[in-house]
């Protein structure tokens, strides 16, 4: 990226993830990071759509800090604790309805796992262990640890960690700007709960244990909305089946969208529900299973309840920086703040980049939204990914101070590159035009040079 980098001292022992060498960071102040060289960047994606209340944030670490020094970490089934019973009462106050129990963890890809493993014990407690299978969409992406990857529909991701676990089964997923349908809006969610319903006839749902969705997708399909009715009609149908229904919301929820659930506006109503990310705005690791205490009733009846537990189950540390999150949510009306900032950003970003060179698509809701770019935008064909477009757009970008979630999308040759966009939620009007005119730009002269 020709930028300048501290020297470690020789025999280092980090494991660089990318062979690249990265700045050293020094610091953060809302939407604003600073390396130790002094250069400031712009986090234009929240990191991983992670730091939803900013960088630096002083109200939610004062609130951190006190439960540490009361009690860090007991195990989650050995005590509960204050903070964890509060952020549990809170989220299932307002969460879709029926989802009455919650249980935290520390990753997306933890609580995904979990909430499967949620759908299977059920089945084996009501006596139909034949239901294992799970019905997951393409794009999607649900983690990296091997059954979240197994459920990803993202096939160069597992590329190298092969044979992945079997029964995981797709289906399409809306995605507006290649659908192929003349009306998306009017007809998108007939097609696609049609193909769910085929994928089901296909499998037998006396096999399929659950469906699991991102409300928005997120970075495997820029932001994709479903269309209007898809949640009601896919709802209808997993009920007639018997198949559980999971709302992936690690990277929608948490006031993302709009609204604090991304399912809620959509007419989603899951029998399970996961966040992450947001959840504590990166302030420590952090993620949350929201299910029906209805089921959590049957289990209890059978063999006791759900077998699932690791280290950090509820550890107060973290669900203090849930309550931290949900303090400052509230006190500062962040949601509403979002979804006006939000409508803001996207209406921005469609007017300034829809009519550049390579600009195919502008998707998204909120403060979540994917720009795609394609070699040709009257066929939609992509870059061929071995030029690596969004990298270099991305990385120029970088060095000019602004940061933007790089994603290829979820195959090779399948889509465009896609460019996330998702800023901290304390984001402003101000900084949402300094961002669309330096992504404007940057495409403008990325283009160019093509
Ligand atoms: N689900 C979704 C929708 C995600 O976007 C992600 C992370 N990008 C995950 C699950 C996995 O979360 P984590 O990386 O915290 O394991």
């Amino acid at each position: 990226m020709g930028m300048d980098t501290v020297r470690y001292p020789e025999g280092h022992v980090l494991l660089r993830h990318l062979a690249r060498e990265l700045p050293v960071i020094s610091h953060g102040h809302g939407v604003y990071l600073f390396d130790k060289q002094g250069r400031s960047y712009l986090d234009g994606s929240a990191g991983a759509l992670v730091a939803s209340v900013g960088h630096g944030n002083r109200e939610v670490a004062a609130r951190i800090h006190e439960q540490l020094v009361k009690v860090a970490y007991v195990n989650g089934t050995h005590f509960t604790s204050e903070v964890t019973e509060e952020l549990a009462a809170r989220l299932c106050a307002q969460a879709p309805p029926g989802l009455d129990r919650a249980a935290f963890l520390g990753s997306g890809s933890e609580v995904t796992e979990a909430a499967i493993k949620f759908a299977r014990q059920l089945w084996v407690e009501r006596g139909e262990p034949r239901r294992s299978k799970v019905i997951a969409r393409v794009p999607s992406y649900h983690g990296n640890t091997l059954f979240a990857l197994s459920l990803s529909g993202r096939p160069h991701y597992k590329k190298f960690f092969g044979p992945l676990l079997s029964e995981v089964v797709t289906t399409a997923a809306p995605y507006p700007y290649r659908s192929g349908l003349q009306d998306y809006a009017r007809e998108g969610a007939d097609h696609y709960a049609r193909l769910l319903e085929e994928t089901i006839a296909r499998e037998g749902p006396e096999t399929i244990a659950a469906f699991i969705a991102e409300p928005v997708i997120g970075s495997s399909a820029g932001a994709a909305v479903p269309p209007p009715g898809y949640f009601a009609q896919v709802g209808e149908i997993c009920r007639r089946h018997g198949i559980l229904t999971i709302a992936d919301e690690v990277m929608c929820g948490c006031g993302r969208t709009g609204s604090f659930f991304a399912s809620t506006p959509l007419g989603f109503e899951p029998d399970a529900l996961v966040l992450g990310k947001g959840l504590s705005g990166g302030y420590v690791p952090l993620s949350a299973l929201l299910v029906k205490g209805a089921h959590l009733e049957e289990m209890r009846q059978g063999s006791g309840g759900f077998m699932h537990a690791q280290t950090y189950l509820q550890a107060p540390s973290m669900t203090a920086a849930g309550v931290a999150v949900l303090d400052y949510f509230e006190k500062h009306d962040l949601v509403s703040h979002a979804a006006r900032v939000g409508a803001y950003l996207q209406r921005r970003l469609r007017e300034a980049l829809l009519p550049l060179p390579g600009v195919g698509a502008v998707e998204g809701v909120g403060l979540l939204a994917g720009v795609e770019l394609v070699e040709d935008k009257a066929t939609k064909r992509p870059f061929p990914r071995a030029r690596k477009v969004v990298e270099g757009l991305l990385g120029a970008l970088f060095a000019e101070g602004l940061i933007l979630w790089p994603n290829t999308g979820h195959a090779d040759g399948e889509n465009g590159d896609l460019v996330m966009v998702g800023p901290p939620l304390v984001i402003t009007e101000g900084d949402v035009d300094e961002l669309v005119e330096k992504l404007a730009r940057g495409i403008m002269q990325h283009m160019e040079r093509r």
